[in-house]
């Protein structure tokens, strides 16, 4: 794999929520854009991806006025979805409702442990699967936590993480 060189600019905001955005490699743009998107895509510009749930800008580039909205793309990005199906881990599928029925069925989830595993064994591929270009295990710790929290809420035994 080649060396990343991603340049993090302060002024980098998404124009239409305001939140900073992520450094994105060009080549998750290639990999997930709808064929119309990809081909408006400004292949020197540096793009960023919006991170805000409630935005529907996925990617930007102000230096170019280059956006792509959730609609551009290929897949659901999950983290700004509030209805099934909502991908947690793009790279080996688990969903947040294959996560929350495990909870519910044993009180515990191994996607995390599976997908650290993965990982390890350089089997990830965010890098292209994940609209956010970032490792997805971030995402996963925190919808696990969120899901145990309202499932025991809901009056299921809910089992603490192994470390
Ligand atoms: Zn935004």
């Amino acid at each position: 794999m080649k060396t990343k060189e991603i340049v993090m600019t302060e002024e980098a905001r998404c124009s239409e929520c305001g939140q900073q955005g992520r450094a994105v490699e060009t080549l998750a743009l290639k990999a997930l854009l709808r064929p119309d998107a990809l081909a408006r895509l400004e292949v020197t510009a540096s793009y960023c991806f919006c991170a805000s749930p409630s935005c529907a800008v996925v990617y930007f580039a102000d230096e170019v006025e280059s956006i792509y909205h959730k609609a551009d793309l290929e897949v659901r990005v999950g983290l700004k979805e509030t209805d099934d199906p909502i991908s947690l881990c793009y790279c080996f599928g688990h969903t947040r409702a294959s996560v929350s029925e495990e909870i519910e069925r044993t009180g515990n989830t191994s996607a995390p442990a599976s997908i650290t595993a993965h990982i390890k064994a350089g089997r990830c591929g965010c890098d292209v699967n994940n609209p956010s270009g970032a490792c997805c295990l971030g995402e996963v710790n925190k919808a696990v936590k969120k899901l145990k929290a309202a499932i025991e809420r809901a009056g299921f035994p809910v089992k603490e993480n192994q470390p």
